[in-house]
């Protein structure tokens, strides 16, 4: 089997620096809060309101990077999912010509259901072919993810 490209690592930088943000956002509003109470000059109240701003502009930048960033890693494991299902289709790598015929109908000893040949359920399973009356017979439902049912 020839080797497959892993796709690019997700950037692994962006979650703790926006933690990073927000957690220097949240500790700026909490340090302006406390100076603006302890202080009873309204100018001085002011000034340090600019750095409550600040904060809120860090918290805000901090929770968007890390909305983003999590939606990259998950983009990233989907595409890795599809990729590893693809490998272990033994459909894809024999005869590549789309669907299966109806009769590749597997199972292993202790499923309850049985599967067309490339289902992603089985993938990597100690599998036996037979036929649906077969599966049947052994008290075997039909997949249905795969719609292994609707082969007869
Ligand atoms: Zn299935």
């Amino acid at each position: 089997m020839p080797p497959t490209p892993r796709p690019a690592r997700p950037p692994r930088p962006l979650l703790p620096l926006a933690l990073l943000m927000a957690g220097s956002g949240i500790v700026a509003m909490l340090v302006a809060w406390i100076k603006v109470a302890s202080s009873l000059h309204v100018d001085r109240q002011i000034s340090w309101t600019g750095l409550s701003l600040v904060g809120a502009v860090l918290v805000c930048a901090g929770a968007g990077l890390a909305a983003t960033s999590g939606e990259r890693v998950f983009l990233l494991h989907l595409q890795r999912l599809g990729a590893a299902l693809a490998v272990n289709d033994p459909s894809a790598a024999t005869n590549g010509t789309g669907p299966l015929p109806p009769t590749g109908l597997v199972a292993t000893e202790t499923m309850s259901r049985y599967h067309r040949a490339g289902c992603p359920l089985t993938a990597g399973k100690p599998v036996i072919p037979a036929s649906q009356v077969d599966h049947e017979r052994a008290g075997r439902l039909p997949c249905g993810v795969c719609g292994a049912g609707a082969t007869s």
